[in-house]
């Protein structure tokens, strides 16, 4: 069981995550992602995928990172492994995983550091 992190700011607490990290998804029929909330991963896959081939269905899973923007600081969703990275906001292609950009300068005040905070729960 994945344990829950907040990533903020310690300057002016900008929060640009909660989670883990991300969150899977798979493809439907007409190629849309439908998000797999936590824990509820294989019963959504079962339903969406049906009676795909194995092969198949390792093309229809993927993983949605938290991202953010290092220009203009906005939250993004992409799966960094076959999305382009551009910010829809500014269109920057600075852009980073949350999970690394702890310990780097806040990209909203410029004064704060990313951090990583357990919450303390678990999902
Ligand atoms: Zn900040
Ligand atoms: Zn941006």
């Amino acid at each position: 069981m994945p344990q829950i992190y907040r990533f903020e700011c310690n300057h002016c607490g900008l929060r640009l995550a909660t989670g883990w990290g991300g969150f899977m998804y798979v493809l439907d029929a007409i190629g849309q992602r439908v998000v797999c909330p936590h824990p509820l991963e294989p019963f959504i896959m079962a339903d969406v995928l049906g009676d795909a081939k194995p092969r198949e269905r390792k093309k229809r899973i993927g993983f949605m990172s938290h991202c953010a923007c290092r220009s203009c600081a906005a939250k993004l969703l992409f799966d960094v492994q076959r999305d382009e990275l551009i910010c829809h906001n500014c269109e920057s292609t600075n852009i980073a995983e949350v999970r690394q950009m702890v310990g780097e300068t806040c990209p909203k005040c410029g004064e704060g550091k990313i951090k990583c905070i357990d919450t303390g729960m678990i999902s």
